[in-house]
């Protein structure tokens, strides 16, 4: 009797039979929400979005191809974002109320339920790093401002001069937005009116592409599954134009802009952070799942289609369960997204049709 119990408890402490996700891997991206429409979209401008959405996506499924782990594919991902003056995040991020660019990320492991932040940093080239770096290398959860900015430093994460961040298009962008006294989400439809054409090229210029946007939340964001079946979510933001006093955003915020769970679902959000903190979006997505049995898609559509259109709070998410299923809602005109699947069918998206 004996020795079959000892038996019987030698199997069951076996590592469980471990399922094989390789046909599941998924990566799935957003570039920001807002007023995003076909009539405020120039050929170009769509053009340059496309090219860097993919670059971004095919970045990470790569890593996810080789066998990488969700959070190895979702920083490479965020990585080729933050380097793109395209999105607010890392070289391209809005600037605050000072004139200077204060960064927010966060990331999250769905096996371990870790979880990393960094808030209002000034100069960590990829922000997204530091806050896997704080997940993996101490025993806090989020870490801000200067004390984030040496902790980056000692775990060897390039550190460059904040001029790196500037980029003349969202200068402006802080100058209208001061004079008017608004707190301005990345970009107003307005500005749309004053493309210009590049004196040479006859194209539009770099920065004229993102300035002439329409508004929108520029926030980039990224879920992954691997082939262990592990999922994760990051997302890094400069946050909004003209935030004051040190104002952070949801990005950051686990819970709000960020969250996973293998139990349930990955989520990266978008949109007017005071929003998203207080209606605690993307972990309200995952309780639904978990508390209520509702399905990735219902889930999404509850919170972000209705208890935040109800609420007023404008924007949109991606999320991603472990069975490979994605929901990519979002309330406002658009949101630059995409996808790739474990059987390699990629899509990228920018508009609500
Ligand atoms: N959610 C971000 C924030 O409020 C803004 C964005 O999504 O672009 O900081």
């Amino acid at each position: 009797m004996k020795q079959l119990s000892a038996m019987l408890l030698s199997v069951l402490s076996l590592p469980a039979f471990a399922q094989d996700f390789s046909d599941k891997i998924t990566i799935v991206i957003h570039g920001g929400a807002g007023t995003i429409t076909r009539a405020n979209m120039s050929p170009e401008k769509e053009k340059a979005y496309k090219a860097a959405l993919n670059e971004a996506l095919q970045k990470g499924y790569a890593v996810l191809k080789k066998g990488g782990t969700s959070v190895e594919a979702v920083e490479a991902t965020i990585h080729v974002m933050e380097d793109s003056p395209l999105f607010n995040a890392g070289k391209g991020a809005v600037f605050t109320n000072d004139g200077k660019n204060e960064l927010d990320a966060s990331i999250m492991e769905g096996k371990t339920l870790k979880a990393g932040a960094v808030a209002g940093v000034t100069n960590i080239k990829n922000p997204i790093s530091a806050a896997i770096a704080v997940m993996n290398k101490s025993e806090h959860v989020m870490m801000a401002g200067a004390g984030a900015e040496k902790f980056a430093k000692e775990q060897g994460l390039e550190i460059v001069d904040p001029s790196y961040f500037y980029t003349e298009a969202r200068f402006k962008a802080l100058e209208k937005a001061k004079a008017t006294d608004k707190q301005e989400l990345d970009h107003d439809a307005k500005e749309e009116k004053q493309i210009r054409k590049a004196p040479k090229t006859g194209g539009l210029l770099k920065e004229e592409l993102i300035f002439t946007e329409g508004r929108k939340f520029g926030t980039v964001g990224c879920v992954a599954l691997d082939k262990y079946g592990n999922l994760a979510a990051g997302t890094s933001t400069g946050g909004m134009t003209n935030k004051k006093y040190g104002r952070i955003g949801d990005a950051p915020i686990i819970g709000a802009g960020t969250y996973a769970n293998n139990a349930t679902c990955a989520v990266s959000a978008t949109g007017h952070g005071e929003y998203f903190i207080r209606s605690v979006v993307a972990h309200d997505i995952s309780a639904l799942m978990e508390y209520k049995g509702l399905s990735l898609e219902s889930a999404a559509n509850e919170v972000v289609m209705k208890k935040l259109v109800e609420r007023g709070g404008e924007g949109g998410i991606i999320s991603l369960d472990r069975n490979g299923n994605i929901a990519m809602p979002f309330n406002s005109e658009g949101m630059y997204r995409g996808y790739v699947k474990g059987d390699g069918k990629s899509e990228v998206l920018i508009y609500k049709d």
